[in-house]
């Protein structure tokens, strides 16, 4: 029922009431609930899609396997409202979940590539490797390869070495190693840390990885296996954030901001020819916001110059960093709207509202992001306090990149079933979900975000909201037209294929 009649209907209902609830109370009365309930599942996202019979048969499924884990045993710990650090062994037990791993995802749009591989794989892997090694400086500890200029090098040690001192316990030595890029392994993971405190933690995993990802032979390993892992969770094409620090080989050799382009675009090619349905990945620049004007100005022209250099490739801009400590996008505007370089403002994607506050100038960022002509919204977790942007955002057809299990570590919001996301989802604000930061929160992928999304922000959804989702990730991303025929073939054949898995494995539910 169209949502203009259910309105008229309950403007009948006030101004009738008397006379149509005398006559038939209940059947009216229900009538109309069910016409709210209907209307209200059509106008929120993923309402119109359309389903084929298959869909239509999966869609029945999902929605009775949902309904199933939703039905509360122990009504304190439900799974969809726990922290992601209690409930992953639950997750990972649950039906929904093999069926959202099997789902295919199509783009990832919000991903920190420092911070996208799983800590277990850095340990297990990297770690192992003779020419890793660890230095410890005021309490803190770094993962390098070569000495760091501010670590002594009688403070830092191959770390083989070190697991051979300990070689009685080598599993916990492996997890006190894992702690320096878990946040989940940090002390700020019981009770109740501050925003500041977790992001402390949070920028020291980041400090952690830094020496390790300056070295080439790392650096490749690495980003093969960040592949490896998103292309193994159904992911077929990523735009990855990353800030293009230099890096290393083992002859000493350095590699400014254009080689290191050239080397990633390298491991997505040879990638992409062992892996074809993969699309590939692009970058945006993304510098940390707690910089001078200058820095600012520079970081614009490395953009430029990358841009130019590499069309197609390197294609956005992101300023990143806890908002409301550092400067906000309104500081940097005069800049930002005229940068000082030929080819005019990059395409910007701005994190933005990344924060529980109100009224701040760094709440405001969402506000300067929408000005700035911003592509897509890093978060924009504050945007639901700004009622105009909720309109500017829908027109625009400006995505918000929401990231629930990250929102969660980073204390913005305990229980995901209370994400603001729940109102774009009713509102039809267009979103995309994605992972942040997966590999410092004990995840891998961006399942485990679907999965939230699919029990906790929109725990009334069916298929036709993740199919909303999936493919509005392929039609909020940077996709050339191109490339966009490319993924949708291959997208259609998965998620065929995805449809008929979920019918086959399940049949008899439906019966
Ligand atoms: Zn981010």
């Amino acid at each position: 029922m169209a949502f203009h009649l259910v309105v008229t209907i309950l403007l009948l209902l006030g101004v009738t009431e008397s006379h149509a609830l005398t006559l038939s109370r209940t059947k009216t009365y229900d009538q109309l609930r069910a016409a709210i309930k209907e209307s209200e599942a059509a106008y929120g996202l993923g309402g119109k899609v359309h389903l084929n019979p298959d869909e239509r048969q999966a869609d029945r499924i999902l929605r009775a396997m949902k309904k199933d884990e939703l039905k509360v045993v122990d009504r304190a710990r439900p799974v969809a409202g726990m922290h992601f650090f209690d409930a992953k062994p639950f997750i990972e037990n649950s039906t929904v979940f093999e069926a959202l791993k099997l789902m295919p995802k199509g783009a990832i749009l919000h991903l920190h590539n420092s911070a996208a591989v799983s800590s277990s794989w850095v340990i297990k892997n990297l770690t192992y490797r003779a020419e890793a090694k660890l230095c410890n400086v005021d309490d803190r500890y770094y993962f390098t390869v070569r000495p760091l200029n501010f670590c002594p090098e009688n403070q830092t040690r191959p770390i083989n070495q070190l697991r051979k001192e300990r070689k009685d316990d080598i599993d916990t030595f492996d997890i006190w190693l894992e702690s320096f890029i878990s946040m989940k392994l940090k002390p700020t993971r019981i009770g109740y840390a501050s925003t500041d405190e977790l992001w402390l933690d949070f920028e020291s995993c980041f400090d952690a990885m830094k020496g390790f990802l300056q070295y080439k032979p790392f650096f490749e390993a690495y980003h093969w296996q960040l592949l490896h892992e998103f292309y193994n969770d159904r992911v077929y094409y990523i735009e990855l954030r990353m800030s293009f620090a230099k890096v290393f080989d083992a002859a000493g050799r350095e590699y400014g901001p254009p080689e290191v382009a050239y080397l990633l675009h390298r491991i997505v090619d040879d990638f992409r020819r062992q892996h074809p349905a993969f699309q590939g990945v692009k970058l945006i620049l993304a510098k940390h916001r707690n910089m001078t004007d200058g820095e600012l100005e520079k970081a614009l022209q490395l953009y430029d110059s990358l841009s130019t250099t590499f069309p197609g490739f390197v294609v956005g801009f992101d300023l990143v960093g806890q908002e409301d400590i550092n400067r906000s996008l309104k500081s940097f505007s005069s800049l930002l709207v005229q940068p000082p370089v030929s080819s005019g403002p990059p395409k910007y994607f701005f994190h933005a509202g990344e924060i529980a506050g109100y009224f701040t100038e760094a709440d405001e960022n969402v506000i300067d992001a929408v000005l700035l002509d911003t592509k897509r919204i890093g978060h924009g977790y504050a945007l639901m306090k700004h009622p105009i942007l909720w309109h500017a955002v829908q027109h625009k057809q400006i995505a918000i990149e929401v990231c629930p299990i990250s929102n969660q570590v980073l204390g913005l919001v305990r229980d995901l079933r209370n994400h603001p996301a729940s109102f774009y989802v009713a509102q039809n604000i267009p979103i995309v979900i994605t992972s942040d930061d997966p590999g410092f929160w004990d995840a891998v992928g961006v399942s485990f975000d679907y999965y939230y999304a699919f029990m906790a922000i929109a725990p009334h959804s069916g298929l036709g909201f993740l199919k909303q989702l999936v493919w509005d990730s392929i039609r909020y991303s940077s996709l050339s037209d191109g490339e966009r025929q490319n993924i949708t073939a291959t997208m259609e054949k998965q998620w065929a294929l995805f449809v008929r898995q979920v019918v086959s494995a399940n049949s008899s539910a439906t019966e």
